[in-house]
């Protein structure tokens, strides 16, 4: 039985989610194997190996679209015993889609943990804003497919860190397979990443307008922190979508979390509420953000803000 984890390079690394996905497998017994998707580097299948990956079969899509290669390749890999381990994440779910429609395997979705007892594997994920759990178990032979939900499992190095490596040949799929990349466009962004910032500044409607919204920016840089936002800032077109933060956008688990001008709508709450400390600026008392918070401030984010940019700035 063998727990395949994709792994899609990000960058020329490996991409956090499929190191969390590793780690955690390598807790689950059986086999661990990475499918690791890009152009080969060393420093990527040592990182793969170090978090859990005994085998790493590598397959270089070269210009071809990868999901159609990913998921033709991955079906000539994974037998009945087997597990797939996808990240909740658009191309991850693009191969897990195309790998479970060609090989009929089950899948289980939005996992945020993965129990196994005997033959028994059971996915834990969060229905009705992450207000109730439920668990379900697989039934029949595999391969099953779990897509997980990102930062549900921390990413730590602990294996043995060289694995070996095979190279996986892209199959001809077809028309499936013929699709190109023609362009590709990277998103600028300083400061640190959504995904690894220890503090997090995220601003909302309260904020007022696009132009008020550089009070979250100001902050945020003065605290080395990654800048969030709501789906309604987004959706006014202030911040683009690489920013938001909840249920159809990032989930994050940062140390510090600074809630600004934020409601704390259910859909919100549910990509931030595992942050170690959660601290809400919001006028109105009786916002739900502040039964989540562990610091609040009721007071306008056009005062406290300043205030607090001010005193940074005075250290
Ligand atoms: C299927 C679906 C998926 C969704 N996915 C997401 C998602 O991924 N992420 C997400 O964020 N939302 C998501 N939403 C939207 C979500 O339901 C909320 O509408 C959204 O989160 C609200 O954003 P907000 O808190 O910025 O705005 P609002 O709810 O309008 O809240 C603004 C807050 O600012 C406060 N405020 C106003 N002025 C000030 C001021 N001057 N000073 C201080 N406070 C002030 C108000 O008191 C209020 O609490 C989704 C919705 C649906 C239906």
């Amino acid at each position: 039985m063998t727990w395949f984890v994709y792994a899609e390079e990000s960058g020329g690394k490996a991409s956090t989610i499929s190191l969390e996905m590793l780690t955690k497998a390598r807790g689950l017994g059986g086999d661990v194997a990475a499918f690791a998707v890009g152009t080969a580097s060393e420093s990527w299948f040592a990182a793969l190996g170090a978090h859990g990956a005994a085998t790493v079969h590598h397959l270089d899509p070269g210009d071809a679209l990868p999901s159609a290669a990913a998921a033709a390749a991955l079906g000539t890999l994974v037998g009945p015993g087997d597990t797939v381990l996808f990240g909740l994440t658009p191309n991850d779910r693009d191969v897990a889609g195309r790998f479970a429609a060609r090989t009929g395997a089950a899948v289980l979705s939005n996992a945020i943990d993965i129990r196994v007892a005997g033959a028994t594997i059971t996915v834990v994920n969060e229905i009705l804003g992450g207000t109730m759990l439920v668990e379900t178990a697989f039934s029949g032979p595999g391969p099953h497919v779990i897509v997980a939900r990102p930062k549900s499992f921390a990413a730590e190095p602990g294996a043995a860190a060289t694995p070996a490596v095979r190279p996986v040949t892209v199959p001809d799929g077809g028309r499936s397979t013929s699709a190109r990349i023609v362009a590709r466009h990277s998103e600028t962004s300083q400061g640190p990443s959504l995904a690894d910032a220890a503090v997090i500044v995220s601003g909302g409607r309260g904020m007022g307008s696009a132009e008020k919204f550089r009070l979250v920016d100001d902050l945020a840089r003065l605290l080395g922190a990654a800048v969030g936002a709501t789906r309604a800032v987004v959706d006014s077109g202030w911040v683009p979508y690489s920013m938001q933060v909840g249920q159809t956008g990032k989930t994050v688990k940062p140390a510090v979390y600074v809630a600004c001008g934020i409601s704390g709508a259910m859909q919100h709450l549910v990509g931030m509420k595992d942050s170690a400390t959660i601290i809400a600026i919001n006028k109105d008392e009786e916002a739900p953000i502040f039964g989540i918070a562990d610091l609040g401030i009721v007071g306008d984010v056009h005062q406290v803000l300043p205030k607090l940019i001010a005193a940074l700035q005075a250290r």
